[in-house]
């Protein structure tokens, strides 16, 4: 039991949250932007106990923030597999996880969420459509002290790998920091609606 106490890090044993990001085969850059295969530092590829999930250190990054406290923590990043997707009954109880709810009866839409120890940090609400093959980003959420870390863009990345062959359009949400995020995602917004939302059981 005080294993399992102390490995939550509730009372912060592991230190700061790090950013993440979706996992990709080959990471050639940090979060700032230096090249990571150039050999001109040690790749260091640190597993954090906090997620449960591998990642990689910049040691460039890692001397400019020891210089400046006040520099945000973009040194160490961790990886997440956008395509493992665990079942809400299946899903393990530690780390940094993703939870795939499937749609309501009759609706398209379908939900994943991201959960840090069993906890429900983040959400995506997506609707595709396997007849149209176009599917609407429709609603991202996450926890106010979980900002900041990459978890939205994380949660648009799962949300596109159920359907990555599909037409991906995206709502222009209101507010100066919901559009800042939308911005950054590569999706028009939606044209042609699909005329099959909330018939599926009936179409
Ligand atoms: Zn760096
Ligand atoms: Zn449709």
């Amino acid at each position: 039991m005080i294993g399992e106490a102390v490995r939550s890090g509730a009372r912060g044993e592991f230190g700061a949250l790090v950013p993440i990001r979706p996992a990709v085969k080959k990471t050639e850059k940090c979060l700032r932007g230096h090249w990571l295969t150039l050999d001109l530092y040690d790749k260091l590829a640190p597993f954090s106990q906090r997620y449960r999930l591998h990642g990689w250190l910049c040691e460039v990054c890692r001397g400019q923030e020891v210089c400046d406290p006040e520099a945000r923590r973009l040194a160490e990043w961790a990886l997440l597999d956008v395509t493992a997707q665990h079942a809400p009954d299946a899903a393990p109880g530690g780390g940094l996880v993703l939870v795939a709810y499937p749609p309501a009866t009759g609706t398209l839409v379908g939900r994943i969420a991201l959960h840090l120890d069993g906890t429900e940090v983040g959400t995506v609400t997506a609707s595709p459509c396997g007849r149209c093959r176009m599917a609407t980003l429709d609603y991202v959420h996450v926890a106010a002290e979980y900002r900041r870390l990459g978890f939205g863009r994380t949660l648009v990345a799962a949300a596109v790998a159920r359907a990555p062959s599909y037409r991906w359009t995206a709502p222009l949400p209101d507010g100066p920091v919901a559009q800042s995020f939308r911005a950054r995602i590569a999706m028009r917004r939606a044209g042609l609606s699909c005329v099959h939302a909330g018939v599926l059981e009936r179409g």
